[in-house]
Protein backbone atom coordinates (compact mmCIF):
# COMPACT_ATOMS: atom_id res chain seq x y z
CA UNK A 1 0.00 0.00 0.00
CA UNK A 2 1.40 3.51 -0.78
CA UNK A 3 0.65 5.55 1.22
CA UNK A 4 0.07 9.60 1.67
CA UNK A 5 0.20 11.88 4.97
CA UNK A 6 0.44 15.18 5.75
CA UNK A 7 2.84 16.61 8.15
CA UNK A 8 1.62 20.08 10.35
CA UNK A 9 2.21 22.00 13.46
CA UNK A 10 -0.65 22.00 16.23
CA UNK A 11 -0.47 25.50 15.89
CA UNK A 12 -1.19 25.45 12.04
CA UNK A 13 -5.17 24.61 13.33
CA UNK A 14 -6.94 26.24 15.38
CA UNK A 15 -9.86 25.11 17.69
CA UNK A 16 -12.41 26.47 15.24
CA UNK A 17 -11.13 25.22 12.19
CA UNK A 18 -10.01 21.53 13.17
CA UNK A 19 -13.24 19.83 11.93
CA UNK A 20 -13.57 21.37 8.96
CA UNK A 21 -9.20 21.30 8.17
CA UNK A 22 -9.56 17.40 9.04
CA UNK A 23 -12.63 16.77 7.30
CA UNK A 24 -11.11 18.78 4.12
CA UNK A 25 -7.59 16.31 4.76
CA UNK A 26 -9.27 13.06 4.87
CA UNK A 27 -12.45 13.71 2.64
CA UNK A 28 -11.58 16.34 0.00
CA UNK A 29 -7.51 15.10 -0.42
CA UNK A 30 -7.89 11.71 0.39
CA UNK A 31 -5.65 11.68 2.97
CA UNK A 32 -5.33 9.06 5.95
CA UNK A 33 -2.12 9.84 7.80
CA UNK A 34 -1.14 12.90 9.98
CA UNK A 35 2.31 13.66 11.05
CA UNK A 36 2.27 15.73 13.70
CA UNK A 37 4.94 17.60 15.36
CA UNK A 38 4.51 17.82 19.19
CA UNK A 39 8.51 18.32 19.96
CA UNK A 40 9.75 20.50 17.55
CA UNK A 41 12.82 22.22 16.86
CA UNK A 42 12.37 25.98 16.09
CA UNK A 43 11.62 26.70 12.66
CA UNK A 44 11.22 29.65 10.50
CA UNK A 45 8.83 29.17 7.16
CA UNK A 46 8.04 31.11 4.29
CA UNK A 47 4.27 30.67 3.22
CA UNK A 48 3.03 31.95 0.58
CA UNK A 49 -1.23 30.69 0.91
CA UNK A 50 -3.62 33.12 0.38
CA UNK A 51 -1.76 35.48 -1.28
CA UNK A 52 1.76 37.94 -0.22
CA UNK A 53 4.27 36.18 1.18
CA UNK A 54 5.08 36.18 5.16
CA UNK A 55 7.39 34.88 7.43
CA UNK A 56 6.80 33.02 10.34
CA UNK A 57 8.82 31.71 12.99
CA UNK A 58 8.49 29.66 15.89
CA UNK A 59 10.53 28.98 18.85
CA UNK A 60 9.84 25.09 18.85
CA UNK A 61 9.03 23.76 21.82
CA UNK A 62 6.33 20.88 23.55
CA UNK A 63 3.15 20.57 22.39
CA UNK A 64 1.41 18.79 24.73
CA UNK A 65 0.40 18.77 28.41
CA UNK A 66 3.02 16.39 30.14
CA UNK A 67 1.80 13.36 32.23
CA UNK A 68 3.77 13.91 35.50
CA UNK A 69 4.02 10.22 37.00
CA UNK A 70 6.22 9.38 33.81
CA UNK A 71 9.05 11.69 34.36
CA UNK A 72 9.75 11.00 38.03
CA UNK A 73 13.63 9.57 36.77
CA UNK A 74 14.73 12.71 35.39
CA UNK A 75 14.55 16.68 35.99
CA UNK A 76 13.72 17.30 32.44
CA UNK A 77 9.77 18.19 31.38
CA UNK A 78 8.86 19.23 27.87
CA UNK A 79 9.39 22.49 27.75
CA UNK A 80 5.98 24.42 26.22
CA UNK A 81 6.08 25.14 22.90
CA UNK A 82 4.95 29.63 22.45
CA UNK A 83 2.78 29.37 19.17
CA UNK A 84 1.76 32.64 17.76
CA UNK A 85 -1.83 31.14 17.40
CA UNK A 86 -3.44 28.95 20.05
CA UNK A 87 -3.87 25.78 18.60
CA UNK A 88 -6.14 22.67 19.88
CA UNK A 89 -4.75 20.45 22.36
CA UNK A 90 -2.90 17.30 20.85
CA UNK A 91 -5.67 15.37 22.83
CA UNK A 92 -8.19 17.37 21.05
CA UNK A 93 -6.09 16.61 17.40
CA UNK A 94 -5.89 12.74 18.43
CA UNK A 95 -9.83 12.89 19.19
CA UNK A 96 -10.50 14.35 16.12
CA UNK A 97 -8.39 12.26 13.95
CA UNK A 98 -9.78 9.04 15.32
CA UNK A 99 -13.42 9.49 14.52
CA UNK A 100 -12.14 10.82 10.74
CA UNK A 101 -10.16 7.58 10.08
CA UNK A 102 -6.84 9.51 10.08
CA UNK A 103 -3.58 7.46 11.61
CA UNK A 104 -1.46 9.96 13.89
CA UNK A 105 2.40 9.78 13.46
CA UNK A 106 3.74 11.83 16.27
CA UNK A 107 7.17 13.17 15.58
CA UNK A 108 9.79 13.72 17.99
CA UNK A 109 12.97 15.80 17.84
CA UNK A 110 15.10 13.82 20.10
CA UNK A 111 18.05 16.28 20.44
CA UNK A 112 16.41 20.11 19.36
CA UNK A 113 13.15 20.45 20.73
CA UNK A 114 12.65 24.11 20.72
CA UNK A 115 13.32 25.75 24.45
CA UNK A 116 14.22 22.53 26.38
CA UNK A 117 18.05 23.92 26.57
CA UNK A 118 17.21 27.47 27.96
CA UNK A 119 15.04 25.37 30.43
CA UNK A 120 17.77 22.82 30.64
CA UNK A 121 20.82 24.74 30.36
CA UNK A 122 23.03 21.94 32.08
CA UNK A 123 22.25 19.10 29.47
CA UNK A 124 22.99 21.40 26.63
CA UNK A 125 25.71 20.30 23.48
CA UNK A 126 28.51 21.72 24.80
CA UNK A 127 30.97 22.81 21.65
CA UNK A 128 34.46 22.84 21.54
CA UNK A 129 34.23 27.08 21.10
CA UNK A 130 32.59 26.36 25.06
CA UNK A 131 29.50 28.14 24.36
CA UNK A 132 26.69 26.20 25.40
CA UNK A 133 24.35 25.30 22.08
CA UNK A 134 21.14 27.73 22.37
CA UNK A 135 19.12 24.56 21.22
CA UNK A 136 20.65 21.26 21.26
CA UNK A 137 20.56 19.00 23.84
CA UNK A 138 23.65 16.06 24.78
CA UNK A 139 21.72 12.68 24.34
CA UNK A 140 24.62 11.44 26.23
CA UNK A 141 23.35 12.87 28.89
CA UNK A 142 21.79 10.07 31.34
CA UNK A 143 19.02 12.92 32.24
CA UNK A 144 18.34 13.66 28.80
CA UNK A 145 17.84 10.03 27.70
CA UNK A 146 15.51 9.32 30.52
CA UNK A 147 13.45 12.08 29.56
CA UNK A 148 13.36 10.50 26.00
CA UNK A 149 12.33 7.37 27.36
CA UNK A 150 9.59 9.08 29.50
CA UNK A 151 8.25 11.41 26.90
CA UNK A 152 8.18 8.13 24.39
CA UNK A 153 6.29 6.13 27.18
CA UNK A 154 3.99 9.00 27.76
CA UNK A 155 3.19 9.69 23.79
CA UNK A 156 2.95 6.07 22.83
CA UNK A 157 0.23 5.50 25.63
CA UNK A 158 -2.58 7.90 24.53
CA UNK A 159 -5.55 6.64 22.77
CA UNK A 160 -4.94 7.43 18.50
CA UNK A 161 -1.50 7.43 18.82
CA UNK A 162 -0.17 5.05 15.74
CA UNK A 163 3.58 5.71 15.64
CA UNK A 164 5.91 7.77 16.61
CA UNK A 165 8.77 9.18 14.74
CA UNK A 166 12.13 10.28 15.91
CA UNK A 167 14.12 13.30 14.23
CA UNK A 168 17.38 14.44 15.20
CA UNK A 169 18.92 11.55 16.55
CA UNK A 170 22.49 12.88 17.12
CA UNK A 171 24.62 14.77 19.66
CA UNK A 172 25.82 17.60 18.00
CA UNK A 173 25.28 21.38 18.13
CA UNK A 174 22.57 21.24 15.47
CA UNK A 175 22.67 24.54 14.06
CA UNK A 176 25.77 24.13 12.33
CA UNK A 177 23.72 21.44 10.36
CA UNK A 178 20.71 23.60 9.29
CA UNK A 179 20.12 22.59 5.78
CA UNK A 180 19.39 26.11 4.42
CA UNK A 181 22.56 27.97 6.62
CA UNK A 182 25.31 29.83 4.81
CA UNK A 183 28.20 28.66 5.89
CA UNK A 184 26.95 25.17 4.86
CA UNK A 185 28.65 26.08 0.95
CA UNK A 186 32.37 27.97 2.22
CA UNK A 187 33.03 24.95 4.99
CA UNK A 188 32.73 21.05 4.07
CA UNK A 189 31.13 18.38 6.22
CA UNK A 190 34.12 17.82 8.05
CA UNK A 191 34.60 20.77 9.59
CA UNK A 192 31.13 21.62 10.56
CA UNK A 193 31.33 18.52 11.96
CA UNK A 194 34.12 18.80 13.82
CA UNK A 195 32.70 22.43 15.34
CA UNK A 196 29.69 20.48 16.30
CA UNK A 197 31.18 18.15 18.45
CA UNK A 198 29.85 17.96 22.00
CA UNK A 199 32.27 18.15 24.73
CA UNK A 200 30.10 18.62 27.63
CA UNK A 201 30.78 16.99 31.03
CA UNK A 202 28.67 13.98 30.27
CA UNK A 203 30.95 13.43 27.53
CA UNK A 204 33.88 14.02 29.01
CA UNK A 205 32.62 11.40 31.68
CA UNK A 206 31.55 9.07 29.38
CA UNK A 207 34.47 9.12 26.98
CA UNK A 208 36.75 8.80 29.85
CA UNK A 209 34.91 5.81 30.92
CA UNK A 210 35.01 4.41 27.58
CA UNK A 211 39.30 4.87 27.89
CA UNK A 212 39.12 7.80 25.41
CA UNK A 213 41.85 10.26 26.25
CA UNK A 214 39.14 13.55 25.99
CA UNK A 215 42.37 15.71 26.73
CA UNK A 216 43.98 14.68 23.62
CA UNK A 217 40.70 14.19 21.79
CA UNK A 218 39.74 17.82 22.25
CA UNK A 219 43.25 19.29 21.78
CA UNK A 220 43.79 17.44 18.38
CA UNK A 221 40.19 18.09 17.26
CA UNK A 222 40.66 21.90 18.00
CA UNK A 223 44.48 21.47 16.09
CA UNK A 224 42.29 20.44 13.07
CA UNK A 225 39.64 23.01 13.03
CA UNK A 226 42.37 25.71 12.97
CA UNK A 227 44.76 24.06 10.25
CA UNK A 228 41.41 23.53 8.36
CA UNK A 229 40.84 27.05 7.66
CA UNK A 230 43.77 27.12 5.43
CA UNK A 231 42.50 24.20 3.30
CA UNK A 232 40.02 24.48 0.59
CA UNK A 233 37.10 22.22 2.09
CA UNK A 234 35.51 19.66 0.29
CA UNK A 235 31.68 19.46 0.91
CA UNK A 236 31.14 16.10 -0.48
CA UNK A 237 33.07 14.22 1.88
CA UNK A 238 31.15 10.99 3.10
CA UNK A 239 32.20 9.84 6.84
CA UNK A 240 35.40 7.40 6.20
CA UNK A 241 36.82 10.07 4.43
CA UNK A 242 36.03 12.33 7.55
CA UNK A 243 37.64 10.28 9.63
CA UNK A 244 40.22 9.31 7.71
CA UNK A 245 40.78 13.01 6.46
CA UNK A 246 40.98 14.03 10.16
CA UNK A 247 44.12 11.73 10.76
CA UNK A 248 43.07 11.79 14.81
CA UNK A 249 43.60 8.67 16.29
CA UNK A 250 41.22 9.08 19.18
CA UNK A 251 38.49 10.40 16.58
CA UNK A 252 37.42 7.03 15.13
CA UNK A 253 37.34 5.16 19.03
CA UNK A 254 34.85 8.39 20.14
CA UNK A 255 32.79 8.04 16.68
CA UNK A 256 32.36 4.43 17.46
CA UNK A 257 31.65 5.03 20.99
CA UNK A 258 29.48 7.47 20.55
CA UNK A 259 27.37 5.14 17.86
CA UNK A 260 27.45 2.66 20.33
CA UNK A 261 25.54 5.02 22.51
CA UNK A 262 22.99 6.46 20.08
CA UNK A 263 22.12 2.75 19.06
CA UNK A 264 21.76 1.63 23.10
CA UNK A 265 19.70 4.67 23.26
CA UNK A 266 17.62 3.61 20.48
CA UNK A 267 16.98 0.46 21.75
CA UNK A 268 16.09 1.73 24.83
CA UNK A 269 13.46 4.03 23.31
CA UNK A 270 11.76 0.68 21.31
CA UNK A 271 11.54 -0.64 24.54
CA UNK A 272 9.86 2.28 26.25
CA UNK A 273 6.84 2.85 23.20
CA UNK A 274 4.10 1.33 22.80
CA UNK A 275 3.24 1.71 19.43
CA UNK A 276 5.93 1.45 16.45
CA UNK A 277 9.09 3.68 16.41
CA UNK A 278 9.90 5.60 12.68
CA UNK A 279 13.41 6.65 12.39
CA UNK A 280 13.82 9.97 10.09
CA UNK A 281 17.17 10.44 8.74
CA UNK A 282 18.13 13.84 6.42
CA UNK A 283 21.47 11.74 5.61
CA UNK A 284 23.60 14.53 6.47
CA UNK A 285 27.19 12.69 6.37
CA UNK A 286 27.72 13.11 10.46
CA UNK A 287 24.04 11.76 10.87
CA UNK A 288 25.59 8.55 8.84
CA UNK A 289 28.60 8.36 11.28
CA UNK A 290 26.51 8.42 14.65
CA UNK A 291 24.08 5.98 13.18
CA UNK A 292 26.61 3.62 12.07
CA UNK A 293 25.63 1.57 15.33
CA UNK A 294 21.65 1.62 14.54
CA UNK A 295 21.17 -1.74 13.28
CA UNK A 296 17.85 -1.73 10.34
CA UNK A 297 16.48 -4.16 12.35
CA UNK A 298 16.45 -2.57 15.01
CA UNK A 299 14.31 0.51 13.70
CA UNK A 300 13.66 -0.72 10.26
CA UNK A 301 10.67 1.81 9.54
CA UNK A 302 12.29 5.27 8.47
CA UNK A 303 11.44 8.49 6.93
CA UNK A 304 13.69 10.36 4.74
CA UNK A 305 13.47 13.58 3.18
CA UNK A 306 13.72 13.92 -1.15
CA UNK A 307 17.41 15.62 -1.22
CA UNK A 308 18.80 14.33 -4.35
CA UNK A 309 17.71 11.94 -7.23
CA UNK A 310 15.01 9.72 -6.71
CA UNK A 311 16.52 6.03 -6.87
CA UNK A 312 15.71 3.98 -10.11
CA UNK A 313 12.65 1.68 -9.99
CA UNK A 314 12.80 -0.99 -7.64
CA UNK A 315 15.66 0.36 -5.95
CA UNK A 316 14.56 2.39 -2.34
CA UNK A 317 14.82 0.45 0.67
CA UNK A 318 11.90 -0.84 2.24
CA UNK A 319 9.64 0.31 4.70
CA UNK A 320 10.90 4.43 4.00
CA UNK A 321 8.29 7.33 4.01
CA UNK A 322 9.41 9.78 1.97
CA UNK A 323 9.31 13.72 3.00
CA UNK A 324 8.66 15.79 0.42
CA UNK A 325 8.72 19.58 1.44
CA UNK A 326 8.00 22.69 -0.65
CA UNK A 327 11.65 23.41 -2.15
CA UNK A 328 11.10 19.61 -3.95
CA UNK A 329 8.04 21.64 -5.98
CA UNK A 330 9.08 24.69 -6.26
CA UNK A 331 9.02 26.68 -8.35
CA UNK A 332 5.44 26.27 -7.75
CA UNK A 333 4.24 27.01 -12.04
CA UNK A 334 5.59 23.51 -12.07
CA UNK A 335 2.18 22.03 -9.46
CA UNK A 336 0.67 19.78 -9.89
CA UNK A 337 2.17 17.87 -12.89
CA UNK A 338 5.47 18.06 -10.59
CA UNK A 339 4.25 16.91 -7.23
CA UNK A 340 1.88 13.95 -9.32
CA UNK A 341 5.24 13.22 -10.93
CA UNK A 342 7.20 12.95 -7.80
CA UNK A 343 4.52 10.60 -6.14
CA UNK A 344 5.00 8.01 -8.94
CA UNK A 345 8.35 8.18 -9.04
CA UNK A 346 8.97 7.33 -5.38
CA UNK A 347 6.11 4.63 -5.67
CA UNK A 348 8.04 3.04 -8.61
CA UNK A 349 11.19 3.73 -6.87
CA UNK A 350 9.75 1.29 -4.16
CA UNK A 351 8.99 3.84 -0.80
CA UNK A 352 6.03 3.26 1.38
CA UNK A 353 4.65 6.54 0.70
CA UNK A 354 5.37 10.13 0.99
CA UNK A 355 4.78 12.99 3.49
CA UNK A 356 3.33 16.71 2.40
CA UNK A 357 5.64 19.14 4.43
CA UNK A 358 4.00 21.45 5.74
CA UNK A 359 -0.14 21.92 5.81
CA UNK A 360 -0.25 25.95 5.69
CA UNK A 361 2.09 25.65 2.46
CA UNK A 362 -1.13 23.36 0.95
CA UNK A 363 -3.71 25.02 1.07
CA UNK A 364 -5.02 27.06 -1.74
CA UNK A 365 -3.41 27.07 -4.79
CA UNK A 366 -1.73 23.98 -3.74
CA UNK A 367 -4.45 22.53 -2.54
CA UNK A 368 -5.53 21.75 -5.77
CA UNK A 369 -2.37 19.76 -6.43
CA UNK A 370 -2.11 18.01 -3.26
CA UNK A 371 -5.42 16.61 -3.98
CA UNK A 372 -4.22 15.45 -7.24
CA UNK A 373 -1.06 13.72 -6.23
CA UNK A 374 -2.95 12.31 -3.38
CA UNK A 375 -5.57 10.70 -5.88
CA UNK A 376 -2.40 9.22 -7.90
CA UNK A 377 -1.33 7.46 -4.38
CA UNK A 378 -5.11 5.91 -3.76
CA UNK A 379 -5.26 5.03 -7.33
CA UNK A 380 -1.37 3.36 -6.73
CA UNK A 381 -3.40 1.72 -3.68
CA UNK A 382 -5.85 0.06 -6.14
CA UNK A 383 -3.03 -1.31 -8.36
CA UNK A 384 -2.99 0.89 -11.04
CA UNK A 385 0.51 2.59 -11.47
CA UNK A 386 -0.97 4.88 -14.76
CA UNK A 387 -1.90 8.98 -13.47
ZN1 LIG B 1 27.74 16.06 25.50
Amino acid sequence: MFRSAICAYSWDFSAKSLDDDLDRIRGEWGIRELALWVAAPPVSRLLTAGGGVRVEHAEGGCSFAPREEFYSRTRLRPAPARPHRAGPGLDSILSACRSRGIEARLLISASRAGRMVSNHEFAAVKPLSGEPSRHSLCLLNAEVRAFLEAMVEDLSTREGVASLELRDLVTREGDLWDRDARWRESLGDEQIGLAGLCACESCRRELARADVDVDCLIHSLQDSLERGGDETPSASLKPPALMASSALSHFARFAEFRAKSLAELAAALLRASACPLVLHQCGDADEVLQHAGLDARLLPARSLDLVDELPQPGEAPTGIMLNLHAVNWRPPRRLPTELVRLCNRAADAGYAGVTFHTLPELFPPLASAVRQAARYTRRHDAGSRSC
